[in-house]
This record gives structure tokens, C-alpha cells and sequence, in this order.
């Protein structure tokens, strides 16, 4: 049908006979005004016809045409969809139900999907067990578009097509006469478990091991043993009324992690009851931090604190340790089944009493019926590979998704011993250290583009799918393996064959659709057999059984929240990500008690805002150096005991700018996690990021909390009191309409965003800091400028320690200071406790009502939103970055240098690769602008228009952020406080309910709720 429409640029235009349109209709580009003939003559000018009125419309279009070229951006070519397939719809998102099983984190998920490109890992609400949707498997997206990632298989370091390497993997098979052994990572896969058992049938000799990089192997023993399953007790702590932990960090790693949602239950005051968590530990861990008491002890001295919980006696442990035993013992008696003792220790018999007090207690939060399947790993059988190849019994090694060259702790020989070897063969998204000198490398393809199952949790089904079509030339290892078995199937088909059963009849498509499946058949899962007497010998147990060396510290080896084991180490925004503890990015370091460095001359001391220098020492454990290692000195560190994370120091496969740290890899003797070391000062100073040099509160209203006691007894007013000021010599709240210098508004119409942040459920995961990556395009901006102070986060996880043993006593000290000692009493409060009380405290954009950053603004850059979001207008931003200095929060990033597409930030943004990973909803910031949180005002906008749509009104909580849709623990409560049944509306209503920094008068949309303690 034709159109009687007429579109138009100018008034002038629909003047058909306007000379100035036939003018630039024959013009494709204005031509340049001859001003200077006409106006630099008198002469001429006045002679000449052209009126005032003609002059200003010449000038006025040429004026105009000269700035949209010079806003014209470069040329980009873009190829549209010759037949555009059905289920994508430019500018919407797919979703796309997976999982994540790299053998170290599993869980289900799903993928948001634009155009065809995976951008985004969210959580598979339906899957209740859906392991730990942490900052790691956020992050995992990135990893996808790595650039140093594999193109195409390789044999003897020449790219081949995968029928020659598939010949050549099945010729050397063949031809190999003796041990061959196939290395893998747990897969927890019905479908894989199946396939291995067939391909180890086919080639009989052929071993199946399984190595857990970080190993879980006395707890599965131990487990083993108890329940002939090898697999890992579940624990749900969300009934649980005591909960004891010996080393084990169940907020981080431990176990697979997955726990916080349960713990976050019991963690709020209820019926004004919540549990109480006792941890005793060396190193201070995220479980550590968010304890009611925490006790610092050494690996050995935690083995005494578990004989003496679970019947032993108290002696031999410092006194003030044996009356916090004896408290916890009281307190387990006391609860009865709703107590609950963990433990880390890498002991089979400090494993089985754990699991055996919890069931002479039948505790409700441990499950062994439906065990974790996520680690399998057995140490004995690991330690006869390593053993075996070096000593030339193991013929040949096919490594699948795991890397010993770099893993293993006595590498250099086992290196020299493998290279030797028939038959090497890696699996590999990277050419790692173990691919690097292999013979045949085999590139494989990232999860979001595999087809896979799991089992996480026994009776707990996923299916993992592509998201997108393979990047480069890879093939997965089943596939491999089915054609070496001789089975014609695609690995998708034999999924489909094991799940016959599983599904029983039920719909594939629809579990498909879901993710998960639920189900009480019983499937083969890759079971470890256990060599002679390999239980037993299968720990030395490190510190635990052997004597300390003279001047001996006892290590524990853990994981980072950001690192894990360290598959991720090319990742930029895990690199980046601040250690919820520490707070540095960037490195692993040695964290040592402050008694412990005094004793030892190590120092830390900060350059500037971001740089923390300090000492290095070389860590000696019998004839193994780990050489120049940084050291941390961390408040809280058991005295005697020393901490260096796993995962860091690699250098195959990894971008130059992130070879951080050091290899602990190497001081992880018989894989377990505690040793004896010495630590020998050596000269240089390490250069840290560490992105909060403040360490405590100093006794100020930044995080309020109370005792559960005081909660149930005392008015809130009492302990959540509201800042006063005074007014004509009256005292009136701060919040009083006459206390405000401002003109309110009404905000009672329409949305009005509010989050709240509930201090108690907050872990410190960091989750939330890399969803809010992902979501909205935050550039990384290296080691280098977050030592500068010039870090981007969006969002920020501060960490509070007490200088004296609780805030409370901090508050108490500052309160009862007086006249000019305040200034010394304040100078004292800066430094940590030894053992201090920690808090975590997220904080973004607070989206103030009332934001002076708003009132500073020369160019009204930033305004108020009507639905309470403080907005940024980037191409109004002239940079002179006045708000950030009037923000009470501090949470305004500037961009010191433009992030993307610059040789200087060579991170993901600097290739087409990596830029893949971008939200097309989010602006790429360029130099010289302001930016900051939000409140993924894209977000709100896209649930706004769905229900418009859909002519719908929105559904209760439908609302969220990125940060709160990650948060696990439920911490974070985004929605809209004008509809009064919402969640975030009851919780502004409640009376936990502050503001941070109230007293400002800023009227935050941003409300956090207050921490009660149960110690
Ligand atoms: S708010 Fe939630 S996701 Fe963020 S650190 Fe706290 S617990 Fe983790």
C-alpha cells in the first residue's frame, strides 16, 4: 500500500519551491559557505542580495550539517540474517537452561542469549539444588570468548583436520602396550560415566582415574566407608540452631560450596531466633568472617578442637580456645538434631567423626541419602599415576579438563617423566602446560557449547546445551571417544539413550526446557577404585602427622573466591575481582598474623589509595622453595599458621597481564591441603591492588548491628536509633521534613525503586560484583590503575574489621573518649584487632532522593529518574567529576582513559572476541565520563514493557538488578515500594531498616538492614 506520508528534516523542506532545498538537493555534502568573500568585503556585502534573514538560514543549516558530520561515528559493516531463524527477534534476549560442570563448579543455570551470542549467566530458579551459581560460573561466559583459547586439534604441534587426528589418536592407542592412563576431571555425568566404562572395556588397558585438582579425597573416603557411596555429605543449614565448623570454609569452596542460601535462612532473625555459628580456623575465610565467634587456631590445634567436641577432652588447647570449645560443646548438647559439626581437615578419621556425630545427633542438617556427586577424586589412586609416570609404569596419559603439568605438586620431574611418555594426549580448551607438550592436543569446546548431563546431587538431573554454534574447529571428548568405541551415535544421541531411563517416559523436550529433572533411578556414576590399602595411605596428612619443622608455620592451602582452582586464570574480570577478605586483586600472597610478621621483620605499609606495598619471603617446605612470594599481613590469621591460595602462577595459555602470582601448587604435597613451611624474608617490595586501604570502622555508624538479644529485648529505637539534629535547640530526626533543606516531591505515583541489602544474609560472595560486570559492559582496568584508585566496579563488597574484639567495643571506646585523647583513641581504633570482628557491606549508587552529586552537576549530567534511579547522561558529561567529590558513598567511577579497543587495557574489551561478551542494552563508556550503578535501569525498563505488552500489570517482586537476581542468599531485595505488597516495601517498612550515612540527609533509595549477631 502506498503512503501519503511525508517526512521531512526542516520547515524549509515542505516548501517545494525553496531555492535552499534545490540548493543541497544537488549537494551530497554541504559545501563550504564563501562567508569570507561576502562578509570580509563592505563592498560586496552590500551589494550583495542575500538578507539577513537568507544569511542566518545558511549559516544556521551549514552550522548544523558541520556537527552531524562531526558526529558521524566510523563505518561498521553489519551482515544481516539471510533467512533469520525463528526463535531470534532482534533486541530480545533467549534464555537457555544449562549447566556448569568444569570439575571444580557445577550448577545449573541459564544463559541469556542476544542475537545469538551467550552474555550472561543467571540461576536456574527451578533447580532447588542447583549447586553454587558463584562469581566464578558468572564469569564463565567471559572465558567463552577467550582469545588464547584452542582453533583446531594439533598432533606433534601441527594443526591437523580431526580425521587425521582421530586416525592418529586411535594408530597410537592401538600401537601402546602397557598403562595407559586416562586422566580426568569429575564429571558427575550419567551419560560420561557410561561412555568411559565402555571405552575402558573396549581398551583394556586403559585406567580410568579421576583427579579433583582440589582434592576432597579423605571426605569422600570417609563417606565411602560410612555409606559405600563415594560421594560427599549435603548439608542444609537453614533448620540448623548450632552450627560448628572446624576449617571448613562452606561459604567459599569447600565441598563444591553451594551452602549459602541455607546458611542465609538460619541467619535471619526469625521469631527472634537465629542460628549461632562457631568457627574455629587459621586463616580468616568468608565462613570465618560471617561467624557469631570465631576462633583462631593452627591445622593441628583444630584436629584437638574436633576430638574435644566429639568427646575428648579440652587439654592441651590454650585456655581461652578450651572455655570457646566447652561453649560450643554446651551449645551442640543443647541443640540437639538442629546441631551440626563440619570439618575440612584432610584426615579420613576427622572426616568420619564428623560424619558420625552428626548422625548419632541425627542432625537435620546433614542428608547422606541424596548425596553431592561433584568430587570423586582418590588420592592414593592420583599419587600411583604421578608415581607411575615417573617412574615409567604408566606408559601413556590422556588428560581430560584437568592440567597436572601445571597441578601436580612435584612437577618438574613428573614434566620430564610425561614428555617421555608413548602416548600423550590432551583434551584442552588451552593450550596449557600439560597441552604444551603433548603430542596430540585436542581442542575442546566451552560448556555453552557442549552438550552434556550431571548429576550434582544424587536424584538431581541437568542437561547442559549450546548456546551457540562452536567458535572455533573443536569436537567434544565424547565425541571422540564414541568413534575410538566405535559407536556411530553423536554424543547428543547417547544422551539422549541414557536419559530413556532417567526421563521414564517423561518429556525430553521439557527437561531439556528445564535444565534439570528429578528423579530416584539409579544411574552409574564413575566410581574410583580403591588400590591396595589406598585409603589409608592415601593422605600423609601433611601438618597433621608430621613434626613441625623448627621456626615451622603450619599452611593451609585454600582456594580464592575469584581464582578457585585456577581454570579461570585468563579471565579478566576474576583477575580484577577484589578478594572479599583482602581486598587485593591481581596476586596470591602468604597472609601471616601480625605477631608472626613482627616476629619475622615482613611488613605491609600503603603507598597510596590502592597501593599496598610488602615484603616477600621464600616458602620452604623440606627441599621445595617457593621463591619471592608476597605477603599479606591478615587480622585474624592464627598465630603459627600461614595462608597462600591455589590456582595463581600460571603462565601457559595465559595473557602476559594476567600471569599473576605464584604456583601453591607446588607446596601441595600428597594433595593435601595442610603443611609444614618456614618462611625466610628475602629482599623487594610486592606492589598490591588492593582496593580498601580503610580496614575499620572506627567505631562510626557505617554497618549497625546489635546482639540478638539486645534485638528481642530492647526497642529498635535502642538499637537501630535514628541520627538527630537540632533545630532551634530541638532535637529532631534527620529525616523530619524540617530538618530538610530540600523540596520534596511525591513520589507515591507510579514505580519507586528501592533495594534493600539485608547485612545479616550478606556472605561477601562477590557474585553480585561480576553479574553487575556482565550486565553492564564495567571495563577492567589491570592492576596498574587500581592501584591508582581508579577501579570501575560498579558495585563494591567493603570489609570491616573491629580494632578492638567486637564493634561493639570499638563504638564503646569512641563514645567514651573524651576531650583531645580522642585524636590518639582514633589513631589506635585504624589499626585491625588480632582476631577481629568482620562485616560485609555492599554499596553502589545509593540513587539518593536528595544526591548532591545532582547539585554540583555544571551540566546536568545526572538527574533525578521519576522512578527513583539517579541517572547519568554520558554525552552530557564534560568530566569535571565534581559529583564524585561531592558523593558521601564514593561510588562514582570516572573513565581516566577510553577501556575498549585500546592496546593499553589489552583485556576482553580490546578484541572482537572478547567484545562479544557485551550487553547490547549498555552503552560502552568512553574517556572522560562519569558512569555508575544504574539500578539496571534497562532492566526495569524491559519488565515494564513486557507487561505492557503483555496487557498485564506486574506481577509482585517481578522487578530485579542484576546484583540482586545473582545473590544467592537472598541479601539483596530490589523491587518497587509504591506496591505495598512487596517484598522490598515490607522490608522499608521493617525495623532493621537504616541508611547509610543517614545523618547526610541524602534520602537514599538504596536501605540496608541491620546486622544482629547471636554470640
Ligand atoms: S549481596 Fe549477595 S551476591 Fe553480593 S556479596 Fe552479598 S551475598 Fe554475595
Amino acid at each position: 500500500m502506498s503512503s501519503n506520508k511525508k517526512y521531512w528534516k526542516s520547515v524549509e523542506e515542505l516548501n517545494e519551491d525553496s531555492s535552499i532545498v534545490k540548493a543541497l538537493q544537488q549537494n551530497e555534502f554541504v559545501e563550504e559557505i564563501p562567508v569570507d568573500e561576502f562578509l570580509g568585503d563592505k563592498e560586496t556585502l552590500e551589494n550583495s542580495s542575500t538578507t539577513r534573514r537568507d544569511f542566518l538560514k545558511y549559516v544556521g543549516f551549514s552550522t548544523a550539517a558541520a556537527s552531524l558530520v562531526a558526529c558521524e561515528g566510523p563505518i561498521r559493516k553489519s551482515i544481516p540474517y539471510v533467512v533469520q531463524p525463528d526463535e531470534i527477534v532482534p533486541g530480545e534476549a533467549n534464555y537457555y537452561a544449562s549447566t556448569i560442570a568444569d570439575g571444580f563448579d557445577f550448577a545449573n543455570i541459564l544463559v541469556k542469549t542476544r542475537e545469538g551470542r551467550p552474555i550472561k549467566i543467571e540461576r536456574n530458579m527451578l533447580s532447588e539444588n542447583n549447586g553454587s551459581v558463584n562469581a566464578r560460573v558468572h564469569a564463565s561466559v567471559l572465558s567463552l570468548y577467550d582469545a588464547n583459547r584452542l582453533q583446531s586439534p594439533s598432533v606433534d604441534g601441527e594443526d591437523v583436520t580431526w580425521e587425521d587426528f582421530e586416525s592418529s589418536l586411535s594408530d597410537k592407542l592401538n600401537g601402546t602396550t602397557g598403562d595407559v592412563v586416562l586422566l580426568t576431571q569429575t564429571f558427575a555425568s550419567p551419560s560420561t560415566s557410561r561412555l568411559i566404562k565402555e571405552f575402558t572395556t573396549k581398551y583394556a588397558n586403559v585406567r580410568h582415574v579421576i583427579y579433583d585438582t582440589v582434592s576432597s579425597s579423605e571426605a569422600l573416603d570417609a563417606f565411602n566407608n560410612k555409606y559405600g557411596v563415594r560421594a560427599l555429605a549435603d548439608y542444609n543449614f537453614s533448620e540448623a540452631e548450632v552450627i560448628v565448623s572446624i576449617g571448613a570454609d562452606f561459604l567459599g569452596d569447600w565441598q563444591g560450596g553451594g551452602f549459602d542460601s541455607s546458611y542465609a535462612k538460619s541467619r535471619i532473625p526469625n521469631h527472634g531466633k537465629m542460628s549461632r555459628h562457631y568457627q574455629f580456623e587459621a586463616n580468616m575465610s568468608l565462613s570465618g568472617a560471617n561467624s557469631d565467634i570465631r576462633v583462631p587456631v593452627t591445622p593441628s590445634q583444630q584436629q584437638q578442637v574436633l576430638n574435644a567436641l566429639t568427646g575428648g577432652s579440652t587439654s592441651g588447647l590454650p585456655e581461652s580456645v578450651a572455655e570457646l570449645v566447652s561453649k560450643a560443646k554446651a551449645d551442640l548438647q543443647k541443640a540437639e538434631s538442629k546441631g551440626v559439626i563440619i570439618t575440612s581437615l584432610p584426615d579420613v578419621s576427622a572426616q568420619t567423626k564428623v560424619l558420625t556425630y552428626n548422625e548419632s545427633v541425627s542432625s537435620v542438617a546433614m542428608e547422606t541419602a541424596k548425596p553431592k556427586m561433584v568430587r570423586k577424586g582418590n588420592t592414593a589412586e592420583v599419587m600411583s599415576v604421578l608415581n607411575g609416570v615417573i617412574s615409567g609404569s604408566v606408559k601413556g596419559m590422556i588428560t581430560v579438563g584437568v592440567d597436572p603439568v601445571y597441578s601436580f605438586p612435584n612437577n618438574e620431574e613428573f614434566t620430564e617423566a610425561y614428555s617421555n611418555l608413548d602416548l600423550t594426549v590432551a583434551f584442552t580448551m588451552k593450550e596449557d602446560a600439560t597441552a604444551e607438550i603433548a603430542s596430540l592436543v585436542a581442542a575442546t569446546p566451552h560448556y555453552l557449547e557442549s552438550w552434556g548431563d550431571s548429576q550434582i546431587k544424587k536424584g538431581t538431573f541437568g542437561l547442559m546445551q549450546p548456546t551457540i554454534r562452536p567458535l572455533f574447529d573443536t569436537k567434544q571428548f565424547q565425541d571422540c571417544l564414541l568413534k575410538l568405541t566405535g559407536n556411530s551415535k553423536s554424543y547428543y544421541d547417547y544422551i539422549q539413550e541414557t536419559w530413556t531411563s532417567i526421563l521414564g517416559g517423561s518429556s525430553w523436550n521439557q527437561a531439556l526446557h528445564d535444565g534439570i529433572y528429578v528423579s530416584d533411578v539409579a544411574v552409574e556414576t564413575e566410581e574410583m577404585p580403591l588400590s591396595e590399602g589406598g585409603m589409608e595411605n592415601s593422605t600423609s596428612h601433611g601438618a597433621m602427622s608430621s613434626t613441625s619443622q623448627e621456626g615451622g608455620l603450619e599452611l593451609t592451602l585454600y582456594t580464592k573466591t575469584a581464582m578457585g582452582d585456577g581454570q579461570q586464570a585468563n579471565n579478566p574480570w576474576l583477575q580484577e575481582m577484589p578478594d572479599p577478605i583482602t581486598r587485593a586483586s591481581w596476586d596470591n600472597y602468604v597472609t601471616v598474623s601480625a605477631a608472626d610478621a613482627t616476629e619475622l621483620g615482613l611488613e605491609n605499609h600503603n603507598v597510596a589509595n590502592g597501593g599496598l606495598n610488602g615484603s616477600y619471603v621464600n616458602v620452604n617446605m623440606g627441599d621445595v622453595v617457593l621463591e619471592n612470594v608476597p605477603v599479606l599481613i591478615q587480622p585474624g590469621q592464627a598465630k603459627g599458621s600461614v595462608g597462600l591460595a591455589l590456582g595463581y602462577g600460571k603462565t601457559a595459555a595465559v595473557q602476559y597481564e594476567m600471569q599473576t602470582g605464584v604456583n601453591a601448587y607446588t607446596l601441595y604435597e600428597n594433595f593435601s591441603s595442610v603443611q609444614n613451611v618456614t618462611l625466610e624474608k628475602v629482599s623487594g617490595e610486592h606492589e598490591f591492588a588492593c582496593v580498601q586501604l580503610q580496614n575499620t570502622m572506627m567505631g562510626r555508624d557505617i554497618i549497625r548491628e546489635t546482639s540478638l538479644e539486645i534485638f528481642n529485648t530492647k526497642d529498635h529505637s535502642e538499637w537501630n536509633a535514628m541520627p538527630m539534629v537540632s533545630k532551634d535547640h530541638q532535637e529532631i530526626a534527620v529525616t523530619d521534613p524540617e530538618a530538610d533543606l530540600w523540596t520534596s516531591f511525591d513520589r507515591s505515583i507510579g514505580h519507586h525503586f528501592n533495594l534493600s541489602i539485608d547485612l545479616n544474609a550478606c556472605t561477601g560472595c562477590g557474585s553480585c560484583v561480576i553479574a553487575c560486570h556482565a550486565e553492564n559492559n564495567v571495563p577492567v582496568v589491570g592492576k596498574l590503575e587500581v592501584r591508582r584508585s581508579r577501579d570501575m566496579h560498579w558495585l563494591r563488597i567493603d570489609r570491616y574489621y573491629s580494632s578492638e574484639d567486637t564493634f561493639g567495643d570499638d563504638t564503646e571506646k569512641k563514645d567514651s573518649t573524651k576531650g583531645l585523647s580522642i585524636v590518639s583513641a582514633l589513631s589506635e581504633m585504624e589499626t585491625a584487632s588480632a582476631n577481629p570482628q568482620v562485616a560485609f557491606q555492599p554499596v553502589m549508587c545509593q540513587h539518593c532522593n536528595h544526591a548532591p552529586c545532582e547539585t554540583v552537576c555544571p551540566v546536568a549530567a545526572t538527574s533525578h529518574g521519576r522512578q527513583g534511579q539517579n541517572q547519568m547522561a554520558y554525552n552530557r558529561c564534560v568530566g569535571t567529576r565534581y559529583c564524585a567529590n561531592n558523593c558521601p558513598y564514593k561510588v562514582r567511577r570516572f573513565n581516566w582513559f577510553l577501556y575498549s579497543e585500546n592496546d593499553e587495557f589489552d583485556y576482553n574489551m580490546n578484541n572482537d572476541l572478547g567484545r562479544m561478551v557485551l550487553n547490547p542494552d549498555v552503552v560502552v563508556r568512553s574517556r572522560g565520563v562519569m558512569e555508575k550503578c544504574s539500578m539496571c535501569i534497562q532492566m526495569t525498563q524491559k519488565t515494564i514493557l513486557d507487561a505492557k505488552k503483555e496487557g498485564r500489570s506486574i506481577k509482585g517482586d517481578e522487578f530485579k538488578t542484576a546484583c540482586s537476581a545473582a545473590c544467592e542468599s537472598g541479601a539483596m531485595v530490589f523491587g518497587d515500594i509504591n506496591d505495598h505488597d512487596s517484598e522490598v516495601s515490607k522490608l522499608h517498612k521493617g525495623n532493621r531498616m537504616y541508611h547509610l550515612l543517614e545523618a547526610v540527609g541524602t534520602k537514599p533509595n538504596v536501605m540496608y538492614q541491620v546486622k544482629v549477631r547471636n554470640s
